[in-house]
């Protein structure tokens, strides 16, 4: 059974808030953050695209739950005030009750069993900060597995690699069995993608996360070295990772598990996840393992993440094995 209603509700909403976000993400007060418990910064468009996008999902499909990544928690109290009056600004046609229940439909726990979305409204938020990338990531998950992701990329140009101008926004795609595709942010024009046909692991460009403790670079720098890959890694944020790799712009996604117990959240990577791997590579934790999105709002079985075109992926996992990471 495909999933073209789920798809073209999903597309429409990621599609929606990525252009709003391409339009005000320039103003002051989006640069305006405030900080989570676990230290990491959430702003306007956080909230802003949690609100539009669970709305938008649950006005076509009730029945299904969110797992998303925000709560209203920062938004209470007298130090989420601001924050609140711009979102109230940002959402004329909601009531301040509407917006806070619209962003707490996103309270799923996740699992093994039926179906749900995955949300992170705006992947890399210190992207985001920093004008640099940010994804705005969705994905479906039926019975712990991937069937569609989606990826808005506003700030992504056409060619990454080479760093080549051109118009920048693009929407990427995936379901499962049907191929990944891209569009610009503009436009409608659905190309099919697939990832790099690099054989020789030494003729790789690797991905690597830019906001990653100096112990991540030291690692992929060993692996590099140790797989003879000269050219410079490319050091981008959020799921544009996978969507780079997936068009073949990079072939190597490398993301160490940062501290022992550090688990990844399945927002962070079930969109990405598909369409690489609907575009022909392969994506395991970084010792091999598949990764398991149905056991909660965690990947708790699988420790960092690899993900190639495919034909390099032993290689690479091989190296990864033999190099000590401290
Ligand atoms: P990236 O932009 O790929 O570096 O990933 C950013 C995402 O990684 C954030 O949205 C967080 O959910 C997640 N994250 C937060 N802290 C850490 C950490 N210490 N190590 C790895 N990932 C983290
Ligand atoms: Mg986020």
């Amino acid at each position: 059974m495909g999933f073209e209603l789920e798809k073209k509700i999903g597309l429409e909403a990621v599609t929606k808030a990525a252009r709003a976000c391409a339009g005000i993400s320039g103003e002051p007060r989006f640069r305006e953050a405030l900080y989570k418990t676990d230290g990491s910064p959430v702003t306007l468009a956080d909230f802003f695209v949690q609100a539009l996008i669970n709305e938008e999902l649950s006005a076509a499909f009730p029945e299904i739950p969110i797992v998303a990544e925000e709560t209203s928690f920062c938004l209470e109290g007298s130090c989420g005030k601001k924050l609140r009056e711009n979102l109230e600004e940002l959402l004329p046609e909601k009531s301040p009750d509407e917006i806070l229940c619209a962003i707490n439909r996103g309270n799923h726990k996740g699992g093994g069993h039926g179906r749900f979305w995955t949300l992170d409204p705006i992947d890399g938020t210190r992207g985001l900060l920093a004008k640099r990338q940010y994804a705005i990531a969705l994905a479906l998950i039926e019975e712990g597995e991937v069937v569609l992701g989606i990826l808005g990329c506003p700030e992504l140009g056409p060619d990454t690699s080479n760093g080549a101008g051109g118009e920048k926004g693009f929407i990427f795609f995936a379901e499962k069995g049907r191929g990944s595709y891209q569009f610009g942010l503009w436009g409608n024009t659905r190309t099919r993608i697939s990832v790099s046909g690099v054989e020789k692991v030494s003729d790789s460009i690797m991905c690597e996360s830019v906001e990653a403790p100096d112990s991540s670079y030291e690692f992929s720098g060993k692996i590099a070295h140790s797989l003879n890959i000269s050219a410079k890694s490319v050091r981008m944020d959020s799921q544009c990772k996978y969507a780079v790799l997936a068009r073949g712009d990079t072939s190597i996604y490398l993301r160490p598990q940062p501290r022992k117990d550090y688990k990844e959240n399945i927002w962070d990577h079930a969109a990405g996840y598909i369409i690489v791997k609907e575009a022909g590579g392969t994506v395991t934790d970084s010792s091999g393992k598949f990764l398991d999105f149905s056991v909660g709002k965690k990947l708790l079985e699988n420790k960092g993440i690899l993900a190639t075109n495919g034909v390099i992926h032993e290689a690479v996992l091989q190296a990864v094995r033999k190099t000590v990471f401290q």
